[in-house]
């Protein structure tokens, strides 16, 4: 846990967040700011800031970080219709918050939300 991380904060219930799923390796929250009708994070347990980071016996995080994601689709019911994952990395990827994370978002033809 790194103490002046927002995510491990929430992880460990420091600061409130919105549990979507959780599972040994990760957590599953609402984002705060949704860009999209739904908009979730995906978060390993773990701190680590960037998969660049990561040996790559560690890429185990990746994968249960994919399995969540399929996991908390399937309680959002957007299996089906379609939904977008994006890992930002870093300043000119636009991380803000360097703990890794991926966002789920979906619930509507993102399009429409001018999401490209
Ligand atoms: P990034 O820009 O690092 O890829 O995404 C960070 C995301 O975390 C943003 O979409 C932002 O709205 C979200 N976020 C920042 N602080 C909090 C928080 O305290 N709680 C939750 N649930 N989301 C947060
Ligand atoms: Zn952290």
């Amino acid at each position: 846990m790194d103490t002046n991380c927002i995510f491990c904060k929430i992880n460990v219930g420091e600061i409130p967040g919105d549990f979507v799923y959780r599972d040994d390796d990760t957590f599953v929250i609402r984002d705060i700011v949704p860009k999209a009708p739904v908009h979730l994070l995906v978060i390993p347990t773990v701190h680590v800031e960037r998969v660049a980071e990561l040996a790559s016996e560690e890429m185990s995080i990746i994968a249960a970080m994919f399995r969540a994601a399929k996991e908390a689709v399937r309680i959002e019911g957007i299996v089906e219709r379609g939904y977008r994952l994006i890992v930002n990395q870093g300043e000119e990827g636009g991380q803000e918050v360097p703990h890794l994370h991926m966002h789920v978002l979906g619930g509507t033809h993102l399009r429409a939300m001018g999401l490209g």
